[in-house]
C-alpha cells in the first residue's frame, strides 16, 4: 500500500514532528491554514473517520487524547479547532485517518 502518512509516521518521508508515541503521530502540515496547523495520525493505516469501529476504539481514544497534548505543545492557550475530512464531499486528500489542529488566531466562525 502506498500511503504517504504511513510513510511519514515511519520516518521514510521527513515531516516537522510535533508529538509521537507509540501510537500516535503527529506532524506539522506542509501548507498550513492558520499560523499552527498540525495533524494527528494513528501509525497503522486506517482510512478515515468513517472506517472506525469497535475495533478501533481504544486506538481512536489515545488519538484524541493525543490531540490536547499536542495543541498544549504548540502553545496553543486560546483554543484551537480540530477537523477530520471524511471522502469526497468533505475533500479528503490523504485516505490515512487524520485529524487537523489549526489555531494561533481567532479562526472564521463559518466552515462550510
Ligand atoms: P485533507 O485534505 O483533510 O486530506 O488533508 C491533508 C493534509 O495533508 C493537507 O492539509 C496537506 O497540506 C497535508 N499534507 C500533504 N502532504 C503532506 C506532507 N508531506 N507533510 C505534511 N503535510 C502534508
Amino acid at each position: 500500500m502506498d500511503c504517504i502518512f504511513c510513510a511519514i509516521a515511519k520516518g521514510e518521508i521527513p515531516s516537522k514532528i510535533a508529538y509521537e508515541d507509540e501510537h500516535v503521530f503527529a506532524f506539522y502540515d506542509i501548507a498550513p491554514q492558520a499560523p499552527v496547523h498540525v495533524l494527528v495520525i494513528p501509525k497503522v493505516h486506517i482510512s478515515s473517520v468513517d472506517a472506525l469501529d469497535e475495533s478501533t476504539s481504544e486506538l481512536i481514544a489515545r488519538v484524541m487524547l493525543a490531540i490536547p497534548k499536542v495543541a498544549k505543545a504548540a502553545g496553543l492557550t486560546n483554543g484551537y479547532r480540530v477537523i477530520s475530512n471524511v471522502g469526497e464531499d468533505g475533500c479528503q486528500s490523504v485516505k490515512h485517518l487524520h485529524f487537523h489542529i489549526l489555531g494561533g488566531k481567532k479562526l472564521p466562525e463559518t466552515m462550510a
